[in-house]
């Protein structure tokens, strides 16, 4: 034992991590059922949290390095296992290895269980190798009967506190082994009612305020009211006792709650919990005593400050549980001195050692202070950023560490408004939907896209509320601070609209409704009127009534706003400083899915190396522009066409001006005009069609006619895409004129222009080459026309993969194509059959019944979706093998799917901007992990 224990602390001041593990595998292998941990030596270590549950594992390892744990021991996860494959029986051999470890603990702790002299007391505690917060129950003070309280009473000389740990026992024996809680229909729990009868009588405010009398009533009555819901006797046997509670934790790991949890965050029922069998030590024995929990660091900021709280005089979960308020832990260097210097000290090594936030609980027993449990603490995306790059600096990690560990999607909290937390929660919650696009806005309700214009000029906030937006509510999309619609999914309208142009919105609140006769929205029993405050939380889809400050975040500031006061931000500086280091390990390329010149150098600004998507017809959500497209659509004559095309033309022109300026030399992937005839003319009511049968000069009766000509049943799988293109080659004649005259025009002034000529919706081989047979024919005439050599306008034609067909031919579809793009919004759509304008209502079935993990749209189908990808990027490559590929669907700003993308090979990732730091850090991580390299192991 002697030079067992030697050997650990020689390790510990190297890497004791590593020596512990090599150490242990041996007993692990053979047919160990019970782990001892405690006063330097264990059995485990913390690299076996797959056998011993988070926190049995990280108990063992603050064992070895020196930490003061109580000693204990843990039954695995092998164990748990096994009792459920065995209808609920344990291994042979478990029985007296739990005896033979209790005789270890005693040792240990120089007292016995059961014991009438000095006896010791047990918790009985969860453990699985994630952590399930509230899930499984912990049984404290085990042990403990009529004879042992006196026994710990006459030990002590303190009664109050062996009673208080007696009916703290009866009290959560009673609830989880015996199943006595709160009945259906009964408001309070039977325990507290008694112990408030007791407080009442003693008049007392809290619980430690109760005397051993008192307590001694209390402990009484419990007994009867178990005894009475029971209809059982309470077991006096300590050993009987030990056996209900390990029995209650394995099978709490299959109560509805721990399943619906499991089911929630993707945890396996086959992982099994662990049992953690430790000696009890007593935060509440008086003054000198207490309890607490805290984090190493501010895990909502990440400040290095150490973090917490405390209550004297008090045991387990009196905390946590709000029935005294805790002290912060700032306090304690005056109540304990002693110990809060020791916890500071601990909390250097744990940080140290674990190479991480850590958060931990302990207790004081009479100034000693016992560590109960440390884990990685949880953080927010603000902490996970701070942390992560105040740890390079401090040299705990390393830079690619900290790129490992902030998880991409978090980045996106930096990029969004804020609102004060204590006004959030002062606000009146009137609904919930999507979280759709995060950051916090306050502002008053308008119903209509012009309302919202009209009011933004007048310089007030707005939040535009609809049921669900088309493309005529864009310009008061844009003027709206937030959106909120009580129809539609992730991929709706207003989300997709609402994440490319980083504004806050929640959608799809189906608890809320609109009537727009009346002018009012309607939700948890309150009415707003136009002209109300709303306040819409983007982070979590939370809708609240009257107004919550808010203001743009300190990186937009900078980086956006380029005000100098933000840029000297410690956010900001690291922001920057960590997209910097994201960049020298990705391999994908990360570009924009932009559609205006303002879009495109706020992209630039956040890293993007060229535009991955521009869509040509979302130029006519704009303004007037929208009536072009529908005269074109409308035109029944060539004529007509070319005459409504020739507007489309000016707008054309200008617009690719504008982006390949902003784009500075910057490739540009432009998709050729894509409108689903439903987005364009499905939406027309008599008002609009009258308005714009002025302005095209065609009667109101003659448009209702051709809307009604040209309706289809299913618009998304109709006319649109090379179809139209095909069917009317001057379409996309026009749209190859407008692009390669603008590329001439800003050529001419010095700057490259590189485009590259997308044609969408391709299902055979030959609609590419027919499209690209327009699109050459038309260049050479641009090129005759303004006189300019083959290597003085260039450009590539490529396709937009978005058909399983087109996937399953690649290699044919390569034959004409200098470039792929996934277009994997409507390959999930064509891929899955599943409408991504109405799937909304049973996507949540689907997770619910773990059809589906995600939302299919938001985050790509990988096994099926994404075979479609791989057979895209293995046919293209196979007919040519440099074949330059992308993919620009809404998927390319999820952090899996960027990982995916770059598992598949792919060129580049393109997403909408405020996606683009994300993007870049999961580029940054995937290439790490393709080392071997993953959260914590980098070392
Ligand atoms: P959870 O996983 O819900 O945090 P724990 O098993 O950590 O549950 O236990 C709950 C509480 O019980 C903790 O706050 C801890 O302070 C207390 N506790 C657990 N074991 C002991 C012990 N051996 N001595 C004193 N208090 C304990
Ligand atoms: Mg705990
Ligand atoms: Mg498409």
């Amino acid at each position: 034992m002697a030079t067992k224990k030697k050997a650990v602390k020689k390790a510990t001041k190297k890497t004791a991590r590593k020596a512990a593990a090599s150490k242990t595998t041996k007993s692990a292998s053979s047919n160990k059922n019970v782990y001892f941990f405690g006063g330097g030596e264990a059995d485990g270590n913390g690299s076996q949290k797959n056998l011993l549950g988070g926190k049995g594992a990280n108990l063992a390892e603050m064992g070895l390095i020196g930490i003061p744990v109580p000693a204990g021991f843990t039954i695995t996860t092998e164990v748990c296992t096994y009792y459920y494959d065995n209808g609920k029986k344990y291994p042979k051999t478990l029985n007296q290895e739990i005896e033979d470890n209790i005789a270890k603990v005693e040792k240990a702790m120089g007292k016995k269980f059961g014991d009438l002299e000095n006896p010791l007391l047990l918790s009985v505690r969860s453990g699985a190798r994630e952590s399930m917060p509230g899930m499984m129950d912990t049984i404290l003070n085990l042990g403990i009967n009529d004879q042992v309280v006196e026994a710990l009473a006459k030990k002590t000389g303190n009664a109050k506190f062996a009673w208080d740990s007696y009916r703290r026992f009866l009290q959560m024996y009673g609830s989880v082994v015996m199943e006595v809680e709160a009945e259906a229909g009964e408001h309070h729990d039977p325990y507290e009612v008694i112990l408030d009868k007791a407080k009442a009588k003693a008049k007392v405010k809290d619980d430690s305020g109760l005397s051993a009398e008192e307590l001694q009533w209390v402990v009484a009555e419990f007994k009867k009211l178990i005894k009475k819901r029971s209809g059982k006797d309470f077991p006096e046997d300590p050993r009987d006792q030990l056996t209900g509670a390990v029995n209650a934790v394995f099978n709490s790991w299959n109560n509805d709650r721990a399943i619906v949890y499991r089911q929630k965050y993707g945890i396996p029922a086959a992982w099994g919990t662990a049992v953690n069998v430790q000696a009890m030590v007593f935060g509440n024995t008086g003054k000198t005593s207490g309890t607490g929990v805290a984090f190493t660091r501010d895990p909502a900021t990440g400040e290095n400050v150490f973090y917490g709280e405390y209550l004297i005089d008090a045991q387990g979960e009196d905390v946590v549980a709000g029935v005294r308020t805790p002290k912060p832990i700032a306090k304690m260097a005056k109540d304990l001195p002693k110990s809060h210097k020791e916890l500071l000290k601990i909390r250097t090594k744990l940080e140290k050692h674990f190479r991480d936030v850590q958060d931990v609980e302990f207790t004081i027993e009479e100034g000693k202070l016992w560590m109960l449990q440390t884990r990685n603490g949880k953080r927010t995306g603000f902490a996970a950023v701070n942390i992560a790059l105040d740890m390079v600096k401090e040299r705990l990690i390393k830079k690619e560490e900290a790129i490992l560990r902030i998880p991409a999607d978090d980045l996106s909290h930096l990029l969004a408004p804020i609102f004060d937390s204590a006004a959030e929660k002062a606000a009146k919650k009137v609904g919930n939907g999507l979280p759709a696009g995060p950051g916090a806005a306050s502002g008053k309700i308008y119903f209509s896209a012009e309302e919202s214009v009209k009011a933004a000029a007048k310089g007030e906030s707005v939040i535009l509320v609809r049921q669900a937006t088309s493309p005529e509510d864009l310009r008061g999309m844009i003027a709206a601070e937030g959106i909120l619609t009580t129809e539609g999914g992730a991929s709706s309208h207003a989300a997709l609209v609402a994440r490319q142009m980083g504004k806050v919105c929640v959608c799809g609140a189906h608890n809320m409704t609109i009537d727009y006769a009346k002018g009012t929205l309607t939700g948890n029993g309150v009415t707003l009127k136009q002209g109300d405050e709303l306040s819409l939380n983007g982070f979590v889809g939370n809708v609240y009534e009257g107004n919550i400050k808010a203001s743009p975040s300190q990186v937009i500031q900078g980086l956006i706003e380029n005000k100098a006061a933000a840029k000297k931000s410690a956010t900001y500086k690291k922001f920057m400083e960590l997209m910097k280091w994201t960049d020298s390990h990705r391999k994908l390329g990360v570009r924009t899915n932009s559609d205006t010149p303002e879009q495109v150098e706020q992209a630039i600004k956040f890293g993007a190396e060229g535009i991955g998507l521009t869509r040509a017809e979302h130029m006519f959500f704009e303004g007037n522009r929208i009536d072009s497209v529908r005269e074109m659509i409308l035109a029944d004559d060539d004529e007509g066409r070319a005459k409504a095309l020739k507007k489309i033309k000016v707008f054309m022109k200008k617009d690719f001006k504008g982006i390949f300026k902003a784009l500075d030399g910057r490739p540009a992937t432009i998709r050729l005009l894509d409108p689903p005839l439903h987005e364009f003319i499905g939406t027309m009511d008599a008002a609009q069609k009258k308005d714009l049968s002025k302005k095209i000069g065609m009667s109101a009766a003659a448009i209702t006619k051709r809307i009604h000509a040209l309706h289809e049943e299913n618009p998304m799988l109709g006319h649109r895409g090379c179809r139209l293109g095909i069917s009317y080659p001057a379409v996309t004649a026009t749209q190859v004129e407008a692009i390669l005259e603008a590329a001439a025009d800003v050529q001419k002034k010095g700057t490259k222009v590189l485009p590259e000529i997308m044609v969408p919706l391709v299902s055979y081989a030959r609609e590419l080459e027919l499209q690209k047979q327009v699109i050459d024919e038309t260049a050479a005439e641009v090129r005759k026309k303004l006189g300019l050599k083959k290597s003085e306008l260039k450009y590539t034609v490529g396709t937009m993969m978005e058909i399983p067909r087109a996937c399953l031919t690649a290699e044919e579809v390569a034959k004409h194509a200098e470039f792929f793009s996934f277009g994997t919004n409507d390959l999930t759509q064509t891929g899955l059959g599943l409408s991504r304008d109405d799937s909304s209502s049973f996507l949540q079935t689907y997770q619910d019944a773990e059809v589906l993990n995600n939302n299919p749209f938001a985050a790509l189908d990988q096994e099926g979706v994404g075979k479609l990808v791989e057979m895209g990027v293995k046919g293209g490559r196979s007919t040519k093998k440099k074949l330059k590929i992308g993919i620009c669907g809404e998927h390319g700003g999820d952090p899996s799917s960027v990982k995916f993308f770059h598992r598949t090979g792919l060129n580049y990732v393109s997403c909408s901007p405020f996606r683009i730091p994300v993007a870049r850090l999961a580029a940054a991580q995937a290439a790490l992990e393709e080392k071997g390299m993953a959260r914590g192991e980098v070392s």
